[in-house]
């Protein structure tokens, strides 16, 4: 169920735009990653969105979110890379899911549903280059890809792809990032001297892709960036924030210096102050640890965030401006016309732009801004 009074507002033309931006730096492909709902702005329009600007595949986490990706009328190549060894996967290859797989229980079930269908299911081994989490240890990489090996020998799968994941997300010249690609590096060998023929080997994230070359190989896997945040602090590669959260004020009042804002009353007016309620609150992804640093913009001017923010609203200290019920309230947005970013959100509460944008809530309605057609675009 909606709000009436609140929308996120997604521009299709930056994600347009950054998806070209990122095709532009590599002559790799781009796997645009859509996990998460497309990091909240929806999964399907973001996916249609990058293939018409540059991507040719898709990246998600689970099965489900691909095929989501499919009933939504999405035919480009998907990999789906968080399993659990006992899914059944069936419906995945038959609607030519590529799977990630990074053990050796994990092949074989895989291989199984393969099997049952009659079908081959195209994998891509996972190696675990130091980010712990998935993927398979350097010291059970060799079982791996040899039961791959055989099992793409018999029929039931066939490697596309050896790939894996970084551990840091935006210094590129870290010490960890040169030991993950010579390790990655060892473990294509190892399955190539298995006699696996990976078409495409895939590591770089969206700051790797802008910042780190040679870690393109044949695939890019950009997520944060195509939303339009910057994904290197100390740069600016020209990014368009994509998503721009906006309210109506539902109520103005006047109060008197002194008085208590919010719960705890945390925040005290310091003079007669103009208060506006915003129809927005933590279940709808406004961080409750950004209250006392949080600011929104109303009619091009910043204001705080006063006291703290509930579940389904918080208060604004507008000081002696005015405002009026129904007025718009910019939450966050590109920045700009001055209003907060998703960064700057992050930066108040504590975490990173990816928590915010996947946070924004089932209450907030996405509304797309269209791509132009390019007749319109060219009449213009
Ligand atoms: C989320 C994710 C990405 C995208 O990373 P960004 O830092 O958002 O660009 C790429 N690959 C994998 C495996 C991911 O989980």
């Amino acid at each position: 169920m909606a709000t009436p009074h609140a929308r996120a507002v997604v521009d299709l033309e930056a994600i347009a735009h950054n998806t070209a931006l990122f095709a532009g730096r590599t002559t790799a492909q781009v796997m645009a990653v859509v996990k998460a709902d497309g990091f909240g702005h929806g999964a399907v329009r973001v996916a249609t969105t990058a293939l018409a600007s540059g991507a040719t595949w898709l990246g998600v986490t689970t099965t489900a979110e691909a095929l989501h990706l499919r009933a939504g009328g999405v035919s480009a190549p998907i990999l789906s890379w968080m399993h659990s060894p006992d899914e059944d996967f069936g419906e995945a290859l038959l609607a030519e899911i590529d799977l990630s797989v990074s053990s050796s229980d994990h092949l074989r079930a895989v291989a199984a549903s393969a099997a049952r269908l009659g079908t081959t299911a195209a994998v891509h081994l996972k190696a675990d280059t130091g980010l712990h989490r998935n993927g398979a240890r350097p010291e059970e990489w060799r079982e791996l890809v040899e039961l791959a090996a055989a099992l793409e020998t018999a029929g039931y799968v066939r490697v596309r792809g050896v790939w894996s994941h970084l551990v840091n997300g935006t210094d590129p010249a870290a010490g960890t990032l040169r030991a993950q690609i010579r390790l990655f590096d060892e473990s294509v060998a190892v399955a190539r001297g298995a006699g696996l023929r990976p078409e495409v080997r895939h590591v770089a994230n969206s700051v790797a892709t802008l910042a780190a070359p040679d870690t393109h190989y044949e695939i890019v896997r950009p997520g944060i960036g195509l939303y339009g945040v910057e994904p290197d602090p100390l740069r600016v590669f020209g990014l368009r924030g994509a998503m721009t959260l906006r309210a109506r004020l539902i109520l103005v009042k006047r109060v008197p210096a002194g008085s208590g804002v919010s719960y705890e009353h945390d925040y005290v007016t310091k003079r007669d102050s103009t208060l506006a309620l915003v129809p927005l609150g933590y279940a709808d992804g406004l961080p409750w640890a950004a209250a006392g640093r949080a600011e929104v913009s109303i009619a091009g001017r910043r204001y705080p965030v006063a006291g703290r923010i509930a579940m389904d609203q918080f208060v604004v200290d507008l000081g002696d401006d005015t405002a009026r019920a129904g007025d718009e309230v910019v939450v966050f947005g590109p920045g700009t016309e001055g209003e907060p970013t998703v960064a700057e959100w992050a930066g108040w509460a504590g975490t990173v732009p990816h928590e915010i944008l996947t946070g924004v809530g089932p209450r907030v309605a996405r509304h797309y801004a269209e791509v132009p057609a390019v007749e319109e675009a060219s009449r213009a």
